[in-house]
């Protein structure tokens, strides 16, 4: 059995900076980088709100470089998925979906969010040319354009919200005949004269020759006055949802109604010595790669202090 010190779990900006530091201090990790080498940034475009890019980076670009930056301080990297955990004592056991398996005195689970899709095959055709599932990412790039956004949950009216401040109009379609978001968020999206609210609509497709150019939506459907349309759009975001990735860690660390993992305070402790959650696994909140960036740090610096207690 392979036994390391410090097993990172995720390839985003949490692992990848888990992995400096921890390098950096003379752990040797190995970093598992799972299903999406890169995390989710891999599936933006530019990213202009990462500090240290004036011009901005492009996503992939910037993961390439956070990458190269661990393996120079030492890390293993490793491309396989993380298919079983044993977190019951120390050192704890992983199992891995190339068949190998592991022991390890630490653990830094960064294995992010996925956005959820509506599953339609247009959203993969169009992903990156129209198609986003973050507005504080992408939002910039569809200045004076309009722009429609799919769910009626606080996360829907957020980023409508906040798009309104850029795009010249935003459709928010919702499945309902009603939003599922607080009051608040609620009345701020229906007291934006550039938002407007198309209840009881779902969408169907999407079209355009260079990128989006709208949506095929259906009104009603199966009332009797259902009605299919097509509604111009430069861009089209989701905020139907995130969902955590972190079953594989279940039952052993503790996790909210939705599935995000619990830490202690503000700090990246899951309560089970020696183990770690960084980013987006951990985080309904901000979801934002330097946030991400942030807690794989202290993670790092959580790991190595303990270590120096065995
Ligand atoms: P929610 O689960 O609250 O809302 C998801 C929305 O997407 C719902 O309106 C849902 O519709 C809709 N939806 C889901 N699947 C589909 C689909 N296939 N087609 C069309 N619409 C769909 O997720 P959020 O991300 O909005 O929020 C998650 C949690 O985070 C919540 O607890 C929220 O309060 C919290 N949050 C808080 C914020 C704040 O306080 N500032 C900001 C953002 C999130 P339906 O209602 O019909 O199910």
């Amino acid at each position: 059995m392979e036994h390391k010190k410090l097993t990172i779990i995720g390839s985003g900006p949490a692992g990848y900076t888990a992995a400096i530091y921890a390098g950096r201090a003379n752990l040797s990790p190995v970093l598992y980088e799972g299903m999406q080498p890169g995390g989710q940034l891999t599936i933006t475009t530019e990213v202009e709100n990462f500090p240290g890019f004036s011009e901005g980076i492009d996503a992939n670009e910037l993961m390439d470089q956070m990458r190269a930056q661990c393996e120079r301080f030492g890390t293993e990297i490793r491309s396989a998925v993380c298919v079983k955990t044993d977190l019951s004592k120390a050192p704890y056991h992983l199992w891995f979906d190339d068949e190998t398996e592991i022991e390890t005195d630490t653990l830094i689970i960064a294995t992010g969010a996925s956005a959820k899709f509506l599953g339609l095959a247009d959203e993969q055709k169009y992903q990156g040319q129209g198609v986003s599932a973050c507005a504080t990412c992408d939002g910039f790039f569809y200045r004076k354009k309009v722009v429609a956004v799919v769910g009626g949950g606080d996360t829907a009216c957020e980023e409508a919200s906040y798009l309104a401040g850029l795009a010249s109009k935003v459709y928010l379609i919702v499945r309902k005949d009603y939003l599922r978001a607080s009051k608040i968020m609620q009345e701020r999206v229906l007291n934006n004269p550039k938002i407007e609210v198309l209840f009881l609509t779902n969408t169907l497709g999407l079209y355009g020759e260079n990128g989006v150019e709208g949506a095929h939506l259906i009104y009603n459907k199966g009332g009797e006055d259902e009605r299919e349309y097509d509604l111009p759009i430069d861009g089209f975001f989701l905020a139907i949802g995130h969902r955590p990735n972190s079953n594989v860690f279940l039952p052993w660390v503790k996790v909210d109604e939705i599935g995000y993992i619990m830490t202690e305070g503000d700090s990246p402790r899951t309560g089970i010595p020696g183990v770690y959650a960084a980013g987006d696994v951990a985080d309904p909140h901000y979801r934002q790669a330097v946030v991400a960036a942030g807690s794989g740090a202290k993670a790092a610096i959580e790991a190595e202090k303990y270590l120096a207690t065995l």
